[in-house]
């Protein structure tokens, strides 16, 4: 059996995997696609003592720097099951059991898709997911951001001291937001709320350049000019497999301590699968290294 295995090879999988096997441990990783978000990410510009980089090179640096230690990379492996038993068991969907002593799930998650014609296309070239790591590209033009929940404001905000302008399009007739976030967007000059509207398409050519959304209650077809489109519609965690086999909160996030701990002894979690505050590549590093080392501590004491 492994002494730790890791699912999922995105930062916090790699960074867990490298912390463990530093400590002379057998180690393996299972990953459905190694590398993770990062390979869908274009410029990378917060990953500190790093100016700038794209995801497939820093997806490709950490491979690197797994594959330097032994550790057993499966690589292009989905896991379908936890069960502890004396050991714990993963099952793969190609039906092979990998057994170990202890486990950190890193399966991170992945951004809600409106799914409207232009979204896909243009992912990247104005369509944005994360306001943290992109609303600098966007510094003094104009936007839009779609969803009206607590991200989609608190997005809103945030982008609204950089860009231009900033327009939120909510598909209900109210905000979902907490009353505090909404008082402070309405206090801001250069934000636009419409409510009850549907996106219909985004539009561009070789970068996005405009939104057309539809006015549920009269059916009349909007257009907007602008240069970039967030999408804050919610991110999923990739945790449904796991069942009841650990616990969960209500958005599907693996519930951890401060040491990275579930409530299963032995199993571990870190990154975006996990209840953690925000969601970005330098804290998944972060936490894959403290799920790693509690792991080694959990070993030493069973
Ligand atoms: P992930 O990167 O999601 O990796 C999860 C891993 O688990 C993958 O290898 C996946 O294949 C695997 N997996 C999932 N399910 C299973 C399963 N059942 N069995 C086996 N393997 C499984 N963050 C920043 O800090 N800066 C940025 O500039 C930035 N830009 C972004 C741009 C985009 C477009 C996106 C989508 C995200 C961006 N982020 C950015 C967020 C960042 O990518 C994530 O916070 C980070 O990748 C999370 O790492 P993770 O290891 O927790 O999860």
């Amino acid at each position: 059996p492994f002494d730790v295995l890791v699912v999922g090879g995105g930062p916090a999988g790699a960074s867990a995997a490298i912390y463990a096997a530093r400590k002379g441990i057998r180690t393996g990783i299972v990953a459905d696609r190694f590398g993770g978000q990062i390979l869908d990410t274009a410029a990378i510009e917060n990953f500190i003592s790093v100016n700038r980089t794209e995801g497939p090179k820093l997806a490709a640096s950490l491979e690197e720097h797994v594959k330097d230690y032994n550790i057993d990379v499966m690589n292009l492996q989905t896991a379908k099951r936890l069960e502890k038993k004396d050991l714990i068991e993963i099952e793969l969907e190609n039906g092979a059991v990998l057994k170990s002593k202890s486990v950190i799930l890193s399966t991170g998650a992945r951004w809600r898709n409106v799914g409207v014609p232009g979204e896909a296309e243009f992912r990247n070239k104005g369509v944005a997911y994360c306001p943290h790591c992109d609303g600098p590209l966007f510094e003094g033009k104009d936007v839009a951001v779609i969803g009206g929940g607590n991200s989609g404001i608190e997005a809103a905000i945030d982008l609204a001291g950089i860009v231009n302008k900033v327009t939120v399009l909510e598909f209900a007739s109210e905000l979902k937001a907490d009353s505090v976030l909404q008082e402070r967007l309405y206090s801001l000059p250069n934000v636009t709320v419409h409510k009850n509207v549907q996106t219909k398409e985004i539009t561009g050519t070789d970068s996005v350049n405009g939104i057309t959304y539809i006015e549920r209650d009269s059916g009349e077809e909007k257009h907007i000019e602008l240069a970039g489109v967030f999408v804050q519609i919610g991110l999923v965690p990739n945790t449904d497999w796991l069942g009841n086999a650990v616990e969960r909160n209500k958005f599907g996030e693996i519930v951890v301590d401060k040491r990275g701990a579930t409530n299963v002894p032995g199993v571990f979690a870190a990154g975006d699968c996990t209840d953690s505050a925000y969601k970005q590549i330098i804290i998944s590093m972060g936490s894959g290294a403290t799920a790693s080392l509690s792991a080694f501590d959990y070993l030493v004491r069973n």
